[in-house]
């Protein structure tokens, strides 16, 4: 990374307020303390770097994340990265931000000067009965979204069959559907379950059952792609899948694994063995998104559609988020704080 000359610096902690809470399968993320790291150089250009700790998905609290970006800036020699992946993201976000503002370009043309300032991005659509998840599905279609991404697994199987197929039936053939069951469903019980959904044309199933090994042994027969997801929140978790075969895909969140030049290095190495990438957010702030979506275009990870529209989960943000228009998150040198 070509590294700016930094001046000056401040950490700032801010409230992440969600409309609600939204149900992972790490518990339900509400609001939350995300940090701030404004970096600016000697002719008063400015880059904004967020760090943002997901209890259950990044090993680190807010504060632990804070103290590393601290020790980081006291030391003046700045040798190595910060200590903590989401101290790491907000650092290399920042002088990242700032080279590009500095020459005055948007990140993603200043990562990759023919990268799309605008993409396709999947809508996540909830609903616990088979006409909601129906109903959901056709206001994401008529929005523009060509992708769409679905919960199962907390409900009975059957139950989901049912709900997926009405999904399936609302939005027609051309439509892709991705489904995330969060490692909830047995082991023994996976490759039914993947063969009764294969007809309903599934784009992949996110995380089928919990860990590497049971995941390498579930893809071997497996109809549809599998992708990984919390198995490959670290670099070691995606180096993991991908020695073990365990995944067609990995889902990436560039604000977990250690930021934007992480996440490129990690996307590259599971791209080498034939693996496919699907950027996502932390369901951080505008800045963590906004870096996500400029790496998603600048190393050309938009097919699959990139799980980038979050933003309008988060009722008071830390900035401005890429706009959403017609299903395509689309970019400028404006997003951010
Ligand atoms: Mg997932």
């Amino acid at each position: 990374m070509n590294v700016p000359d930094v001046t000056g610096a401040r950490l700032v902690r801010r409230t992440l307020r969600m409309h609600r809470p939204v149900a992972t399968a790490h518990g339900r993320v509400g609001d939350r303390e995300v940090l701030l790291l404004c970096l600016s150089d000697a002719d008063g250009n400015t880059g904004w770097g967020e760090a943002a700790p997901l209890p259950g998905f990044t090993p680190e609290t807010v504060d632990e994340a804070g103290q590393a970006i601290l020790d980081w800036l006291a030391d003046d020699e700045r040798i190595g990265p910060p200590a903590t992946p989401t101290a790491r993201a907000a650092v290399d976000g920042a002088l990242l931000h700032l080279a590009a503002r500095a020459v005055g370009l948007p990140l993603h043309l200043h990562l990759d000067p023919d990268s799309p300032s605008s993409f396709a991005v999947s809508a996540l659509v909830a609903g616990g009965t088979p006409e909601g998840l129906a109903a959901a599905g056709r206001t994401a279609v008529d929005a523009g979204h060509r992708t769409l991404k679905a919960k199962v697994g907390a409900l009975a199987f059957e139950v989901d069959l049912v709900r997926v197929a009405a999904l399936r039936d609302a939005v027609g053939p051309d439509v892709a559907i991705r489904l995330d069951a969060n490692g909830a469903w047995d082991a023994d019980e996976v490759p039914g379950h993947l063969e009764r959904l294969a007809g309903l044309g599934i784009e992949f199933v996110e995380e089928p059952v919990a860990g590497v090994e049971a995941l390498a042994a579930v893809r071997a027969d497996s109809p549809v792609p599998i992708a990984a997801d919390e198995s490959a929140t670290s670099p070691d978790g995606v180096a993991a899948v991908v020695g073990a075969g365990a995944a067609d895909l990995v889902v990436l969140k560039p604000s977990a694994v250690g930021g934007i030049v992480v996440a490129a290095e990690l996307a590259a190495l599971a791209r080498d063995a034939g693996l496919g990438v699907v950027v996502t957010s932390l369901l951080d702030g505008a800045v963590g998104v906004s870096h996500a979506a400029h790496m998603a275009s600048a190393i050309g990870a938009l097919d699959p559609a990139p799980g980038l529209a979050t933003s309008a989960l988060v009722a008071e943000d830390v900035g401005t988020p890429p706009t959403l228009e017609g299903g395509l998150l689309v970019l400028s040198g404006e997003d951010g704080p």
